[in-house]
């Protein structure tokens, strides 16, 4: 049995557990996490929506759904990002990393979505393998 995972956002308001490790992680660089981001994008790991648990802070939570995205949910007070990928009505959902801190010691596994990487965005030369959209 493994520990869950407790996460939360800047200011706090939210709390929430993994119950499930993740499946994969990547980084995500399409323009709709750069823009929720304000930098290269997302870092998340997926898991199934079920293995997810607010722990505090339900009702500061906001979801939006870019037009041809998936929703994005953050908290209203500090703005941190923290489910993506459809979270709470899809069947799997990413959870970004950062909620962790600064232990959260597993590494992405991959970049997704370098098709859209900025001109400003450095790509690091991590050897990590590269998707021109999501991972196969
Ligand atoms: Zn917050
Ligand atoms: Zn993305």
């Amino acid at each position: 049995m493994t520990e869950s995972l407790r996460g939360s956002c800047l200011c706090g308001g939210v709390r929430f557990e993994v119950a499930e490790p993740f499946s994969y992680t990547t980084h995500c660089h399409c323009e709709f996490c750069k823009r929720i981001s304000g930098g290269y994008g997302t870092v998340s790991g997926r898991v199934p929506t079920s293995a997810i648990r607010l722990l505090q802070g339900e009702e500061l939570l906001r979801s939006y759904t870019p037009q041809g995205g998936s929703a994005k949910t953050f908290c209203s007070t500090c703005g941190s990002n923290l489910f993506g990928g459809g979270w709470p009505e899809s069947e799997s959902s990413s959870v970004r990393l950062a909620a962790f801190g600064l232990e959260f010691d597993r590494k992405p596994e991959a970049h997704t979505f370098v098709r859209s990487v900025a001109a400003w965005e450095i790509l690091p030369d991590d050897g990590l393998p590269r998707y021109e959209i999501r991972a196969t």
